[in-house]
């Protein structure tokens, strides 16, 4: 089976970053074996194939933000914006936090009730 990894669709980034950011030689390895496109420069820099004659460091390609919340750091397309009770966004959280924080329909403070309400509008 050939996988195109020119794009890194069927890479987990995640994992690359991580088992990279741990230095885990065994699987990263393994990561090299099994994905062509992988490779490591010589000061051991992960590296994907660009698709455009050349390799780019994993780092440049991967958008990793850090969970507002719980402080992990994950690729941007594992995280989402919570709303506040405007359905303005709030904080970027990674989907676990983003459950968990959303559980009662919004983000940050909880709804005005009627006497804050009068005191806003005027
Ligand atoms: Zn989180």
């Amino acid at each position: 089976m050939i996988i195109d990894t020119t794009t890194l669709e069927f890479v987990d980034v995640d994992d690359i970053k991580k088992t990279y950011m741990e230095e885990d030689t065994p699987v990263m390895s393994e990561l090299l074996r099994t994905y062509r496109g992988l490779s490591v420069d010589d000061v051991n820099e992960l590296l994907a194939w660009s698709g455009d004659s050349e390799y780019v460091s994993v780092s440049d390609i991967i958008d990793v933000k850090k969970c507002a919340y719980c402080g992990k750091e994950l690729n941007r397309d594992n995280m989402e914006f919570t709303r506040d009770c405007y359905g303005i966004p709030y904080r970027l959280v990674c989907f676990d936090c983003w459950d968990e924080l959303m559980e009662n329909g919004y983000d940050g403070q909880r709804y005005y009730d009627g006497i804050d309400e009068y005191v806003d509008y005027y």
